[in-house]
């Protein structure tokens, strides 16, 4: 049923709509650039972008660049590259709300002509006392009650910048006693001296978010700015805004619950922190969760949207399992892949029955449930790197793979029968000897008998080496994210493992930046953007295979 399907935002849109109070749908996203985005942001993008495509409307990409201190342009290239890369096509140009400085300016000398707006010079310590508390009212500030004329002069005297930072602030006059203390007459313009990364010196006055979002929405025709609960007491002055302006088409602030997952950091602040400390490796480490980590472990748009399209929008808080999104990536993969083979952690297997100096190409099906990825020759002769935990000389019952004695499918080659291996002195295994038996050669249709164990190799003088890092979550899973008593991280040690001695089939050497492939038994890997090189490449590993998670 359609109707039932529909998030209460979709509702309150098809209300809209049917009720005539708009007619088309415009929704933008509005980062601030001050950090790299995560992957809650990528929730707000392709929810914005969806309601946009759903409704054949306009979906904006907008920077929420009013405040000067703590943005820099270095991080509106890397927004624009990651909204793009989620597959969010926003309309026309992307925007800027500080292209409105001077809109915004006359928003507030309009409100002061209508005696909505005065300036207030008390100390920003004072205002607070002023403002009182949830249990009591506000006191009207002494300044309150200044002329229009007055409020006019002084303002415009801010602007060309006679006052100092924090001497005078525009206030909006509204109702200082007011439950909702976002009401008690907020503070909409501020007296900074600081150059602004797109305007440079020409302000000298900045508005405050409150004042100017609503303002950059209604400026762009933006219908239903969403955003999430911590606005939801914000609303009344956002409407309070738009009213005063007059504006024909007001837009309506719309709130849902920000997207939190278990046991990952999101928050611009703790992973910044993160990257200050040298904790992780840069803002795209891909043990986090910002977008271009995200996108450097792995994952690909479609998984993200599957996720987001899983996790729905909802009013409550809630906070995600990871696992969640690592079904998406596997779910997403699983067709996409060639399945191929790469040995972690290398033994040798010496084939003695297996003429020397031989190589024979084995057809291999890069992926047995979609055809359309093709073969590929693998190369297979008598010396073998095989996972060092697919031998044990003293097997524990319901060990099916290589010991003494036993036979084993080699996938895609032939059945093999372990008869000897070799220690070094510190009783290590350094190699394992066995007999391959030439009726059994994969593809051949042999049904002659049948063995328990399948495991995977690569043949050692043609293998590429390689490194491949394993990940874990950055942060503990039992004992939670922070630290209770002192709110320190509880960081995993183990949350990077780097394999410097793997091999891996031949062809991977030519694999580009970006590629992925599932290493049969190991999971879904990628070939990292930035370390791999084709004579020693670099694999991330993206998700193991097995899941514990189950829609
Ligand atoms: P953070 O708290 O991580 O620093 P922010 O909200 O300060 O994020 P903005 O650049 O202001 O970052 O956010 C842009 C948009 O992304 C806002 O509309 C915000 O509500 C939304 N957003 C941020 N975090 C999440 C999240 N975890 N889930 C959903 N939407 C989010
Ligand atoms: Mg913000
Ligand atoms: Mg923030």
């Amino acid at each position: 049923n359609e109707v039932v399907s529909k998030n209460f935002i979709e509702q309150i849109i098809d209300k809209d709509l049917e009720e005539g109070v708009y007619t088309q749908v415009c929704t933008r996203f509005p980062p601030e650039p001050n950090g790299y985005l995560h992957i809650g942001h990528a929730k707000s993008i392709l929810l914005n972008y969806g309601l946009a495509k759903k409704y054949g409307g306009r979906f904006h990409l907008r920077f929420d660049d009013t405040n000067p201190m703590k943005e820099k342009s270095e991080f509106v290239e890397s927004i624009i590259e990651d909204v793009k890369w989620l597959g969010a096509v926003y309309d026309g140009e992307v925007l800027f709300a500080s292209n409105y400085f001077d809109q915004m300016y006359e928003a507030a000398v309009k409100l002061i002509k209508k005696g909505k707006a005065y300036v207030c010079d008390l100390s920003a310590e004072e205002i607070r006392q002023y403002r009182g508390t949830l249990t009591e009212p506000g006191k009207n500030s002494p300044y309150r009650d200044r002329s229009v004329e007055e409020n006019l002069d002084l303002f415009e005297r801010m602007k060309n910048g006679e006052f100092e930072d924090g001497s005078r602030v525009l206030r909006a006059k509204i109702d200082m006693s007011s439950p909702n203390i976002n009401m008690r007459d907020p503070v909409i313009y501020r007296v900074a001296h600081m150059t602004h990364h797109n305007t440079g010196d020409k302000w000298c006055i900045y508005p405050m978010y409150d004042f100017a979002h609503p303002i950059e929405d209604a400026i762009e025709g933006v219908t239903h700015s969403i955003c999430t609960l911590e606005f939801e007491d914000h609303r009344p002055l956002y409407d309070w805004v738009v009213r005063e302006l007059e504006y024909p088409h007001p837009p309506k602030q719309i709130e849902f619950a920000k997207l939190y997952l278990q046991n990952v950091i999101t928050g611009k602040r703790y992973i910044k922190k993160l990257v200050e400390e040298n904790i992780v490796d840069g803002w795209d480490d891909p043990r986090l969760v910002s977008i271009a980590a995200l996108r450097r472990r792995g994952f690909t748009p479609e998984s993200i949207q599957m996720f987001m399209d899983l996790v729905g929008v909802s009013k409550s808080q809630s906070s995600v399992d990871y696992a969640m999104l690592e079904y998406c990536i596997r779910e997403d993969l699983k067709l996409k892949c060639s399945r191929v083979m790469a040995v972690l952690d290398p033994v040798k297997l010496i084939i003695d029955n297996y003429p020397e100096g031989q190589v024979e190409y084995m057809d291999v099906v890069n992926n047995q449930e979609n055809e359309a990825l093709g073969t590929r020759k693998v190369p297979f002769c008598r010396e073998l790197y095989i996972e060092r935990e697919d031998f044990m000389e003293e097997p524990p019952k319901k060990y099916f793979r290589l010991y003494p004695g036993n036979e084993v499918r080699l996938m895609n080659g032939y059945f093999v029968t372990c008869t000897d291996y070799k220690k070094d002195e510190n009783g290590r295994v350094t190699e394992i000897h066995c007999t391959y038996d030439p009726q059994t050669r994969s593809g051949s249709g042999f049904t002659g008998r049948k063995v328990k164990g399948t495991i995977h190799w690569v043949a050692a003088p043609y293998a590429v080496r390689a490194t491949v890092r394993l990940y874990e979550n950055l942060v503990d899973e039992e004992k939670g994210v922070y630290n209770k008593e002192d709110g320190s991280l509880n960081l995993n040690p183990d949350s990077l493992t780097v394999l410097d001695n793997c091999y891996v089939e031949p062809d991977l050497a030519n694999a580009l930046a970006g590629d992925s492939f599932q290493f049969v038994r190991q999971g879904y890997f990628c070939v990292d953007v930035k370390d791999s090189t084709p004579l020693a490449p670099v694999f991330n590993r993206i998700v193991s295979l097995k899941s514990s998670y189950k829609p």
